[in-house]
């Protein structure tokens, strides 16, 4: 793969899980990396698996839009400029629509589909300078409907969509724009999932198990590089064979 030498990343929900196992591929790859995350504890426990000054930390609500342009002009400040946006940050709440409240679609929908626009919107400006990508974690749950969290699965569908215009809107300006659609990865969030519902999803990935973070990572790496310079608009299932039947 073509490496990420002098290349300069942000990465949300890089605290943990896949964002964390971004992080670290991105930086393996030699990436200058902004680690971005609600969680300042965990975001502070994070920065200290890299040992260099190719890493920085930004602690960010990313459904929070002045906050997030202050994020891009902080990165732009820190390395010079922004290549790779990785939108990544998400939650998960479970239930159906019947089940969940209100309060639930306006949480999940803020992280998951506001944070995506606002990160995309604020960096855009940055990515058309240097030609850049943007790869966003979307998920199998949004490529077709998934059992108990509706919410979840119509957050996002809205992301695979918005990859699509956005791939499409701004691929003239030589700035692709992709995303990975894992299906179940061994993560917190989905540490506390019920065995019924982890059942259903395993019967339906062909590996017959759950990914790594890191296999997650492997893949958004390749989006990011140049070696995948002539795919844009893409949504990669990511999910050891979940959507293939
Ligand atoms: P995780 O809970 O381990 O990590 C998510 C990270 O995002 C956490 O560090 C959290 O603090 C951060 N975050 C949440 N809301 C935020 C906000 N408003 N601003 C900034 N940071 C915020 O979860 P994960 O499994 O690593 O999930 C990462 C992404 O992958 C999510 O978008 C998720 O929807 C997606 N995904 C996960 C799976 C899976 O099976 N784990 C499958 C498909 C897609």
């Amino acid at each position: 793969m073509n490496g990420l030498t002098h290349k300069v990343a942000l990465v949300t929900g890089a605290a943990n899980g896949i964002g964390f196992a971004i992080a670290q591929r991105l930086y393996d790859e030699g990436a200058n990396v902004v680690l971005a995350d609600w969680n300042e504890e965990q975001l502070a426990t994070a920065i200290e698996a890299f040992d260099s000054t190719r890493v920085a930390a930004q602690v960010i609500d990313v459904s929070d839009p002045k906050k997030v342009k202050a994020m891009i002009d902080n990165a732009v400040s820190r390395f010079g400029k922004l290549d790779i946006l990785v939108n990544n940050a998400g939650i998960h709440i479970p239930g159906s629509v019947l089940e969940s409240s209100v309060e639930d679609w306006k949480k999940i929908s803020a992280v998951n589909i506001d944070g995506v626009v606002y990160c995309s919107k604020f960096a855009l400006p940055e990515l058309l300078k240097t030609q850049g990508t943007i790869v966003n974690t979307a998920s199998v749950s949004g490529l077709g409907g998934d059992w108990g969290a509706a919410f979840y699965c119509a957050s996002k569908g809205a992301v695979v969509n918005l990859t699509r215009a956005m791939a499409l809107d701004h691929g003239a300006a030589g700035v692709r724009i992709n995303a990975v659609c894992p299906s179940l990865v061994k993560t917190n969030m989905t540490n506390g999932w019920s065995q019924e519902i982890r059942d259903k999803f395993n019967e339906r990935i062909a590996l017959g198990r759950a990914a790594e973070p890191s296999e997650i990572a492997a893949a958004v790496a390749f989006l990011a590089s140049d070696d995948a310079s002539f795919i844009n608009g893409v949504n990669l299932p990511v999910d050891g064979g979940a959507t293939a039947s």
